[in-house]
């Protein structure tokens, strides 16, 4: 029997990129029983509330999901989805990591960092409002849990110590937030002494930004809180080429939610146009989670060598400036039948190339940290 997945298709790019995964998925040879479910725009016409109870079930039920982007309108409205499924399920760890790919479409072709951001409370907690009639004024309530710091806390110096990384950073804004960023920062010292063999250090947030942008090699797992960790790992997505190749993952205590760090991309909708890669390596972080290690490393090196190639990649791979070579840009469907083709016949084992990328900034050794 194969492994029951919860699929959710989502908006705007997000049936495009989650149905070329699933031909990623498919092409590993593992069987699949994907159980989709519709949540967002489709399930309000559908049942007129973007995030019906049997999507929640679903998920309960299979205890793995592969979710494609979900459109929050900004305003009124709905409630966003993906803030309600994190908090519903307390699906509290939301684990971004950061790799360059062969060097292609970024100036940091070393580019290796795993964001942990906290994903049930913070500035996202849903704590907020107007403070006067006319709406002039409003409030947003930052709410930070000793539980959930040092759970996040924790999950990162064991994905530390599981996946052999060099350090853990917490990021904060203690200095000015002095109870909640001080709450933070106490359960990250606190936890970190209990991790003796694992280095950890802090920056403040504004920092932590102008660093990353310069030298973001000196960093390895940072951990912090929702709202800084959302704005951080675009920003690493930046660093290692971009949205459309920054795939992510939701863990609670016994469910994974797998998605990528891009949105629903609204104006690429149905144009075969978005960029795969993302939704594709959340197939990969989902093999890893099932304990399909070889799968897994099937899936990264095709989708490295169809990148290194670059023969049939998407319009962010193929722009002059960030990439080696400049090619026309291929559809996200191509892609996805390239990768699936390549899945089958690449050789894991092999050791992958240093990569190199035009316009890589050299050593900054007066850099302050
Ligand atoms: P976005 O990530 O959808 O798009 C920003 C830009 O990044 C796009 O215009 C495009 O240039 C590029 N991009 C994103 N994904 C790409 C891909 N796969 N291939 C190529 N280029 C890609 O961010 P946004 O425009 O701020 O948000 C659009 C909607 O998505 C909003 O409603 C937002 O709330 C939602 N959103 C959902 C999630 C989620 O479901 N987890 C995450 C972020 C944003």
């Amino acid at each position: 029997m194969g492994h029951r997945v919860t699929l959710i298709p989502g908006d705007g790019i997000g049936p495009e990129v989650t149905s070329a995964a699933r031909l990623v998925a498919e092409a590993t040879g593992i069987s699949f029983d994907w159980d989709v479910v519709e949540a967002g725009e489709a399930a309000i016409k559908a049942s007129g509330t973007p995030l019906p109870e049997a999507v929640l079930d679903s998920v309960r039920r299979n205890r793995i999901a592969l979710k494609g982007p979900i459109t929050t309108p900004i305003g009124g409205g709905f409630r966003s989805v993906n803030v309600s499924l994190r908090q519903t399920l307390d699906l509290y760890a939301s684990v971004r990591p950061s790799r360059s790919i062969a060097g292609e479409g970024t100036r940091f072709p070393e580019t290796d960092l795993v964001v942990v951001r906290e994903a049930t409370e913070g500035l996202y907690s849903g704590v907020e409002h107007w403070v006067d009639r006319d709406h002039s004024a409003a409030e947003t309530v930052n709410v930070i849990t000793r539980k959930a710091s040092d759970r996040i806390c924790r999950f990162a110096f064991e994905l530390a110590r599981r996946d052999h990384r060099r350090k853990v950073t917490a990021v904060h804004k203690a200095n000015i937030m002095k109870t909640t960023g001080a709450l933070f920062q106490t359960a990250f010292r606190e936890v970190a002494a209990k991790y003796p063999d694992i280095p950890a250090d802090e920056r403040l947030i504004d920092n932590m930004c102008m660093q990353l942008v310069k030298r973001p090699s000196e960093y390895d797992v940072i951990v912090t809180t929702n709202l800084f960790g959302d704005i951080l790992s675009d920003l690493c997505a930046g660093l290692a080429g971009g949205l459309g190749v920054a795939p992510g993952a939701l863990y609670g205590d016994s469910l994974a939610v797998f998605e990528p760090v891009h949105g629903s991309a609204p104006k690429y909708a149905g144009q075969d146009r978005a960029d795969p890669v993302a939704e594709i390596l959340c197939v990969e972080l989902m093999l890893r989670h099932l304990g399909e290690t070889k799968a897994a490393d099937r899936v990264f090196r095709a989708v490295w060598e169809t990148i290194a190639e670059k023969k049939v990649v998407t319009y962010d791979l193929a722009l002059p400036g960030y990439t080696s070579r400049p090619v026309a840009p291929s559809t996200c469907s191509a892609m996805a039948k390239e990768i699936a083709r390549k899945v089958p016949i690449v050789d894991p084992n092999l050791p992958l190339p240093a990569p190199k990328a035009p316009g890589a900034p050299s050593a900054d050794p007066a850099l302050e940290t």
